[in-house]
């Protein structure tokens, strides 16, 4: 973590104050959470709609934080108190960080994309851990304060940095990137989340490729070369960037030439020197995508092919993202209620008509939220393309839910498609139906709180 005296940091966000009485004090971490104090700390108090953290500062320290900043604007700090007053307490949370990458002299991989950013940097991180000493993002603090809060955790010997970056509208990847400077940059995939904000596809694209913004000299995209959206802009309009991509099609630098699924892992063989199937142990065939992704970085810095293939071995993927857990009654269960649009929504479903050996398989689906103008559309065509003759039933909760009900009854029996607006009602009537050695999918959007359909399933 940044480690630094009060001079230093007083010079790398261009403090207001004079802190001579105070500028030998050392401190270590950053914390904007006066409840999460650790000893030596930097507390930032942040201005919330709800909260002030101003008010948190004396008790901040009282607890053990070194130091703290102050915005200029909050009247005069307490006297005494070791405080580094500045313009805005945000922006020089920012500042710090941006400085301090500057000064860390290691490689920064940047992950962005609608799909798959938390799940390619366990990936990325996993293969890189072979060799280097990794920071990486935790969980999915990807945001204007979570990168920078990402960064001031690493300790100076960090060799390879890798960070998520999330957005929802334009100019959030183009800050975070121009923040971070990535050695390596990683756009994962378009899908249709945040179509709300941006209006369209073609606009969401353009978001994700703003992260070309921060990109050190000399560092290269790594893209999902299938997505038209991309590849048409990149080879059009950024053709003095250096570039490689993955995906399923032949035209990507790398993409499988097969893929065999199990019950917990997925395996495949790219095209290429290497004919020995690469297994990772976890599942869906979009999470091959994100596996191509990794390779790619991993290779760009020279991570050899056994240990990419014992990095793999070590993936575990955050919490509710195609997590496999079991059931009370010995049902398998897909926890994927972390999250859902229609891309992932659709790669779940063909991941559960594909496997096989299962009594039966259900589904439970649930609202894709933030999707537009088009939301009805695009729920109903999920059901669509649920295929009656792989899938034993359809169980769906919430009212855009509805909607993909009433696409999978243009080709289900109506006693095979349930819609709930009640979740205790689901849950007991997916009890009551499905038992030993059933499969069941569970995804929906993060409001929808599907997990509580999991839990009540496990007890
Ligand atoms: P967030 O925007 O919430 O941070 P994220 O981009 O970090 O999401 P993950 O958390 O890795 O994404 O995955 C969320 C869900 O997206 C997964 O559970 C999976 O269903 C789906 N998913 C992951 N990777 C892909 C991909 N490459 N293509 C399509 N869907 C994917
Ligand atoms: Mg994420």
């Amino acid at each position: 973590m940044l480690k630094k005296t009060l001079k230093q940091i007083h010079e790398m966000v261009g403090g207001l104050n004079n802190i001579t009485d105070f500028e030998s004090i050392i401190a270590a971490g950053v914390s904007i959470d006066s409840r999460h104090i650790e000893p030596n700390n930097l507390f930032i108090p942040l201005r919330g709609e709800q909260v002030d953290g101003h008010q948190f500062v004396e008790k901040a320290i009282s607890q053990g934080a070194a130091a703290s900043f102050w915005q200029k604007d909050a009247g005069e700090p307490p006297a005494g108190l070791p405080c580094i007053m500045v313009e805005n307490t945000e922006k020089a949370l920012q500042d710090l960080a941006k400085a301090y990458r500057k000064q860390l002299n290691c490689k920064v991989i940047g992950i962005t994309g609608s799909n798959g950013k938390t799940t390619t940097k366990d990936m990325v991180a996993a293969l890189l851990q072979t060799m280097y000493r990794v920071h990486k993002t935790s969980g999915n603090f990807n945001n204007h304060l979570g990168l920078p809060l990402t960064i001031l955790g690493m300790d100076e010997d960090t060799e390879v940095a890798v960070l998520e970056m999330g957005m929802s509208s334009r100019g959030e990847i183009e800050f975070l990137s121009k923040l971070a400077e990535p050695d390596l940059a990683i756009i994962t995939n378009i899908g249709e989340s945040h179509l709300l904000d941006l209006g369209s596809r073609e606009e969401i694209a353009n978001a994700k490729l703003e992260i070309v913004a921060g990109l050190k000299a000399g560092g290269t995209l790594i893209y999902h070369g299938d997505e038209p959206l991309l590849r048409d802009r990149i080879e059009r309009d950024l053709t003095n960037l250096h570039v490689v991509s993955f995906g399923r099609e032949d035209k990507n630098d790398l993409y499988p030439i097969s893929i065999t699924q199990t019950d917990n892992s997925t395996s495949f063989e790219i095209n290429g020197d290497f004919r020995e199937p690469y297994t990772i142990p976890v599942l869906g065939v979009h999470n091959v995508q994100n596996a191509l992704a990794a390779m790619l970085v991993a290779k760009l810095l020279r991570v050899n092919d056994t240990h990419i293939r014992n990095g793999f071995e070590s993936v575990r993927l955050t919490n509710m993202r195609m997590e496999l857990v079991a059931g009370a009654k010995g049902q398998k269960i897909i926890n994927d209620a972390y999250n859902a649009s229609p891309t992932s929504m659709k790669a779940a479903i063909e991941l559960v008509e594909t496997l096989e050996g299962f009594q039966s398989k259900y589904l439970v689906l649930g609202d894709m939220l933030e999707l537009g103008n088009q939301e009805k559309e695009f729920h109903v065509n999920i059901g669509k393309i649920i295929q009656p003759d792989k899938i034993n039933a359809v169980f769906t909760y919430g009212s855009l839910g509805h909607f993909i009900a009433e696409g999978a009854r243009k080709s289900f029996p109506v006693d095979r498609v349930f819609s709930y607006e009640n979740k205790t009602a689901l849950i007991t009537d997916l009890k009551e139906r499905t038992s030993l050695n059933d499969l069941i999918l569970v995804k929906a959007s993060r409001g929808m709180k599907l997990e509580e359909i999991v839990q009540a399933l496990q007890n």
